[in-house]
């Protein structure tokens, strides 16, 4: 794969998981690399073990998206690559979903993922590539995650619009599905370990490859997409899922 020398790229919610991972691959790969977060203690201990920038930035936030952009520009001024991956899980049947769950998790993975864009465009670079993490979760039909499944259908539909207008900057923006990954994502949920492991073992049973995804197999897709080896592509959905996408039930 071509490498990334000379690219500047942000990875938010970089800190852990999934962003983690592909801000170490990006690294590797030669980039200049920012995270962002929402814990500044987090941000930094994760920015010092990568030896990347680490920058803190709710991105529901939309003033603190703002000073963000106000940061990069003044020590980055441009920048090449954008991966879209925060994001928040958190399942409730129907019937018990509340109006401030519905706000905060439309408000971090669509919302969110909107307003970051939206913000950093003026200072992305003819040429750039923006990467939304979406999930396959969006066609599954998993029980009791119907608005985290909208949230990222939501973006999914957004990102097809999204590249058909970005094309005349050559701008190429994708949405990348993973099925289940391994990452602190399903503790954050609060739910009890008995049913977290339950809720983990029926996932992996469907999954045909019948393991959880590593964050290392997320992060070698995403760095492809980011790349110029993938100048051709824009508008795009690419499930890294074991196979789950045609496996549902
Ligand atoms: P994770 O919890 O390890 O990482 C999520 C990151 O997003 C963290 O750095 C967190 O601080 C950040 N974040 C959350 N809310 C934020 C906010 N308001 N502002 C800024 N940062 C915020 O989980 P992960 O699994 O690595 O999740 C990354 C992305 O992958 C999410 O968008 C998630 O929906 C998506 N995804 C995960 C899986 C999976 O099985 N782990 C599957 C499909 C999609």
């Amino acid at each position: 794969m071509s490498t990334l020398n000379s690219k500047v790229a942000v990875v938010t919610g970089g800190n852990s998981g999934i962003g983690y991972a592909t801000a170490k691959e990006l690294k590797n790969l030669g980039a200049t690399v920012i995270i962002t977060g929402r814990n500044s203690e987090k941000v930094k201990n994760a920015a010092d073990e990568l030896k990347v920038k680490g920058l803190v930035a709710d991105v529901s936030d939309l003033e603190a998206i703002d000073n963000l952009i106000n940061q990069i520009k003044n020590e980055f001024e441009n920048v090449d690559i954008l991966f879209v991956n925060a994001g928040i899980f958190q399942p409730a049947p129907i019937g018990q979903i509340s109006e401030e769950m519905f706000d905060h998790q439309m408000g971090i993975n669509f919302k969110g993922a909107v307003f970051t864009i939206e913000k950093f465009l003026p200072i992305i670079n003819n040429g750039g590539s923006i990467i939304n993490l979406s999930s396959v979760n969006a066609y599954t039909g998993m029980p009791n995650t119907a608005i985290y499944a909208a949230s990222k259908a939501a973006l999914n539909s957004y990102t097809r619009t999204a590249a058909t207008e970005l094309a005349p900057r050559k701008i190429r923006i994708n949405a990348v599905n993973p099925g289940p990954v391994s990452t602190p994502i399903f503790s954050k949920t609060g739910m009890p370990e008995e049913q977290l492991n339950g809720f983990a073992e029926a996932m992996q049973n469907r999954v045909p490859l019948k393991r959880f995804g590593k964050p290392e197999d997320v992060s070698k897709l995403v760095a492809f997409l980011a790349s110029d080896d993938a100048s051709f592509i824009t508008g795009g959905e690419y499930n890294i899922d074991g196979g789950i996408n045609v496996n549902p039930l």
